[in-house]
């Protein structure tokens, strides 16, 4: 069995890799942002849960690797303060959301909707904006690991290895900010 849980584009351009020991908390995330993102993308129906939500696999991003692709993994934000939505632009499949710097060690990778290989969902988060109702729950939780598996990957150093940012702190790729009219195209209504 390898050691990685192997993740893939849709069409197949782009391979990405969790580690099966990376710690980490599975989530739904039913926020309009990343609604719109994943609408942006063409992905509002495959990528998105019925009632909108997105998976997210919090973890942190040295537990991330990317063996084929890399040239085709591109930099979204929704507006000039927005997240970085990172994406695989050969085929426009979501990839992952951090900060807009590397100093905390966060990476949100993001599931297809069926993924089941990251253990039960602990996290319910921003239902207001879910397309049925949600009961929220686990917030604490979500927040709670963040912040642990940010202080343990200073501890030991691994937060120098992350695929989204360069060495001096830039992005391997420079953000498109999308307009707000291409913004308003995409939100769900
Ligand atoms: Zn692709
Ligand atoms: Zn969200």
């Amino acid at each position: 069995m390898s050691d990685t849980h192997d993740l893939s584009c849709r069409c197949g351009a782009t391979r990405w890799t969790i580690a099966r020991a990376a710690r980490g908390t599975l989530l739904k995330c039913y926020c309009a942002d990343c609604q719109t993102f994943a609408r942006h993308l063409g992905r509002g129906t495959d990528w998105l849960d019925a009632k909108g939500g997105s998976a997210i696999f919090q973890t942190v991003p040295h537990s991330l690797g990317f063996p084929d692709g890399m040239a085709h993994v591109a930099l979204l934000r929704l507006g000039p303060k927005g997240l970085f939505r990172w994406y695989a632009a050969c085929c426009g499949t979501p990839i992952a959301n951090t900060l807009s710097g590397p100093g905390l060690p966060f990476v949100g990778a993001i599931l297809r909707p069926d993924e089941d290989r990251f253990g039960p969902v602990r996290v319910w988060a921003n239902t207001a904006a879910a397309r049925a109702p949600v009961k929220a729950s686990g917030l604490a939780r979500a927040v709670l690991g963040v912040l642990s598996r940010a202080a343990q990957a200073r501890l030991t150093g691994s937060y120098r290895t992350n695929p989204f940012f360069d060495a001096a702190g830039a992005p391997v790729t420079p953000p498109t900010i999308l307009s707000k009219a291409e913004r308003d195209a995409a939100r769900p209504h």
